[in-house]
């Protein structure tokens, strides 16, 4: 069976299911990733998706026997008693509406095995589309589905994203998800420093948290009868592959900076200081606007534990959580 936008006619040939490769001294959330469809076509400039070698069409397995058993296997011979299982990682979790059925044929079959085997089970959609309106609703299930969407400011979005949803229409896919008994994961990544165009990195800086508080009271505004459904929010920094970096600086991006630097883990971020800066300046706003007990929702995403530390965050496991 042949669709135009993807692609049908593959089988998968390793495991569904995967531990998340955190690398060197970067803290380990402790997700799992689960890959019921590979490559993506709505183009986000920053995505890793484009520098790896992927099919050229986004592709939905076709072997769904094969992933329901290993569904099964996992979650019965797994000694953890919480999984968190991220659906986002090598795909948009609800590219077509081929991917939203199976999403939602997954979130069925994990209902099941989770009240079979006794385990407490998150599964997190991450989409920028707003196929979640046709989702069903997921409120009586067995096990815990955070919608995750990501949001940086529109103006930026129009320049990095232009092939997805737009950022006001990503949180009314919030309300929408609610409704339809899923809780909240708020993804604010990743976060993009703009060119400087040869001014003061602090004035760049300060434009760009006065665009995030904007995103941030809109996102509060929208939710505010709603924020006990907020399970996380993450925080992330843009950051490169030393073959993104190097074919980004080469076709002259903007949204790389020569200056970032390489981390142990073979990324290259913005410096320490300015990661810092602006990761606690995200935390007094999301205070500001969602009250001081919204730290204990907040995370750091890929980064390493001083990072955390600095910005008075104590450093937690996706599945701490719960
Ligand atoms: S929507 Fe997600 S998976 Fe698709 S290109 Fe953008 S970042 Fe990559």
């Amino acid at each position: 069976m042949k669709n135009k936008n993807f692609n049908l006619q593959y089988l998968r040939k390793t495991c569904f299911i995967s531990r998340y490769k955190y690398g060197n001294d970067i803290v380990d959330l402790g997700e799992y990733i689960l890959s019921y469809a590979t490559s993506c076509n709505l183009g986000c400039e920053y995505c890793y998706l484009n520098f790896v070698k992927t099919p050229s069409k986004p592709v939905l397995y076709e072997n769904k026997d094969f992933l329901f058993k290993e569904i099964e296997e996992f979650i019965e011979t797994q000694n953890e008693k919480y999984f968190y299982l991220n659906c986002g990682e090598t795909a948009d979790s609800l590219l077509t509406i081929e991917h939203t059925l199976l999403a939602e044929g997954i979130i069925d079959f994990l209902s099941t095995m989770a009240g079979e085997y006794n385990k407490n089970v998150t599964i997190e959609i991450r989409t920028k589309t707003n196929n979640v309106e046709k989702m069903i609703n997921v409120g009586n299930k067995n096990v815990k589905v955070v919608f995750a969407t990501s949001l940086i400011p529109e103006n930026i979005r129009k320049t990095v994203e232009p092939l997805v949803s737009c950022v006001d229409e990503r949180i009314e896919n919030l309300i929408k998800a609610i409704d339809k008994g899923m809780l909240l994961g708020l993804r604010f990544e990743p976060i993009i420093i703009r060119n400087l165009d040869n001014r003061n990195t602090e004035i760049v800086i300060k434009e760009m948290m006065s665009e995030y508080e904007e995103l941030i009271r809109k996102t509060s505004d929208l939710i505010s009868d709603n924020k006990d459904k907020i399970h996380t929010i993450s925080l992330s920094l843009l950051r490169f592959t030393k073959k993104q970096f190097k074919q980004l600086v080469d076709r002259k991006s903007n949204i790389v900076w020569p200056e970032m630097v390489l981390c142990p883990d073979g990324k290259y971020r913005y410096s320490r200081p300015i990661r810092i800066e602006i990761y606690k300046n995200l935390v007094e706003l999301l205070k500001k606007y969602f009250g001081n007990s919204i730290v204990n929702k907040i995370y750091l995403a890929i980064e390493f534990d001083y990072i955390w530390k600095a910005c008075g965050l104590e450093i937690r496991r996706i599945t701490d959580f719960w």
